[in-house]
């Protein structure tokens, strides 16, 4: 089968050719019918050896969409069936995987992968071995260029929402960010999930009218002026609560200095920009900082849900997975509107 296998550090992706795996016990082997490209993807290419606990070779690709080819002897499975996929795969047997929250696995730490894709064979391929049933979820007719996505894009944002919507009233408002792949769906389920206005914030025009597009209430770009327009738009209070997609030093300067006071600011972009949390400091009184990683299996079946109901749909511009380097560039060069997704021959 076709793969895209990240060589070693420092390397870019290959194109190459393995062996169709076969399912062993439990496991569960996918046709990947749509892999998307996730900016994470880029982060892993790019770091140095020794920044990540991972050890290349290894097949890319985190977000998979595709249909049920196999199933090891003691796999309960449908062929056939379609289904999206789990991706953040922890130990399997701590209390937290048990539960299917391996996004907060309590081995996280000593493992040498964060879930497939990332450490471990991923879906930038024609099929993907996954561990066992409970990492998939049907998704009956759903497009699969439109449900890839939803796994880790949907799935992160919905669960970086999840942390804050209780909060989240008629007199809120939302900041996000980085409309890109993660950030035009999160829009979405904000809109969808809560009754609050949203801001959204790119440096791309093209970003600024996908978040339109995607139900923002106010779109403005990403200057050192900023923070006063979130103020501004706010009574001079600032927002409730600041969802930054980037994580850049810029960003969570903004996000800072336009929150409320008792605000949540909640970083989910992996820029590796830095934040001093002082007292006294700068940062609002009251304010609460959240890191969250990915989501749970059940909240990608409500993900999905939703997307099934009609309320969340993400914007994808497909490519083959032999033109994984176009679909690269595309989105390094910032030349995306949504998510680039690769279609397997
Ligand atoms: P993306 O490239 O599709 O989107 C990023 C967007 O941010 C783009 O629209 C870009 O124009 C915009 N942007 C860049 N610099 C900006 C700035 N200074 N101000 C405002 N906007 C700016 O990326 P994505 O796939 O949506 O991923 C977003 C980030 O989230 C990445 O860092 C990724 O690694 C991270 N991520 C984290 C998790 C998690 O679990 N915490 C999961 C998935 C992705
Ligand atoms: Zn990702
Ligand atoms: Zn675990």
């Amino acid at each position: 089968m076709t793969a895209v296998r990240l060589p070693g550090w420092g390397r870019s992706p290959v194109v190459t050719e393995l062996p169709r795996p076969v399912p062993r016990d439990g496991q569960v082997l996918v046709r990947v019918e749509a892999v998307g490209l996730c900016h994470s993807d880029l982060h892993v290419i790019d770091a140095a050896r020794g920044a990540m606990p991972f050890r290349p070779p290894f097949t890319l690709g985190h977000e998979v969409a595709g249909r049920i080819a196999a199933g090891g002897p003691s796999a309960a499975v449908t062929v056939g069936e379609r289904v999206v996929v789990h991706g953040p795969w922890g130990c399997g047997s701590c209390p937290r995987c048990a539960r299917g929250r391996d996004n907060y696995c309590d081995r996280r730490s000593e493992l040498s992968w964060a879930g497939m894709g990332l450490g471990v064979d991923g879906g930038m391929a024609d099929h993907v071995l996954v561990p066992s049933t409970k990492h998939l979820v049907p998704i009956g007719e759903l497009d699969a260029g439109e449900a890839a996505p939803l796994t880790d894009a949907g799935l992160t944002s919905y669960h970086a929402i999840a942390g804050i919507r209780p909060r989240l009233d008629e007199d809120s408002t939302v900041a996000v960010i980085g409309i890109g792949g993660l950030g035009h769906l999160a829009v979405q389920l904000i809109r969808a999930l809560t009754p609050c206005r949203v801001i959204a914030v790119d440096v791309r025009d093209e970003a600024l009218a996908l978040a339109e597009r995607s139900g923002a209430h106010l779109s403005t770009k990403a200057t050192a002026d900023t923070s006063r327009v979130l103020r501004a738009t706010t009574g001079g209070a600032g927002v409730d609560a600041v969802l930054d997609f980037v994580g850049s030093r810029s960003t969570l300067d903004l996000g800072a200095r336009g929150l409320r006071s008792d605000g949540d600011l909640v970083l989910v972009g992996s820029s590796g920009g830095e934040l001093t949390v002082r007292k006294p400091g700068s940062l609002p009184p009251g304010c609460r900082i959240s890191l969250p990683f990915w989501g749970s299996r059940d909240e990608l079946a409500d993900v999905v849900a939703l997307s099934r109901a009609g309320a969340l749909s993400a914007e994808v511009q497909r490519f083959p997975l032999t033109a994984v380097h176009e679909a690269i560039s595309a989105l390094r060069n910032g030349n995306l509107a949504g998510r680039a997704v690769l279609i397997p021959g």
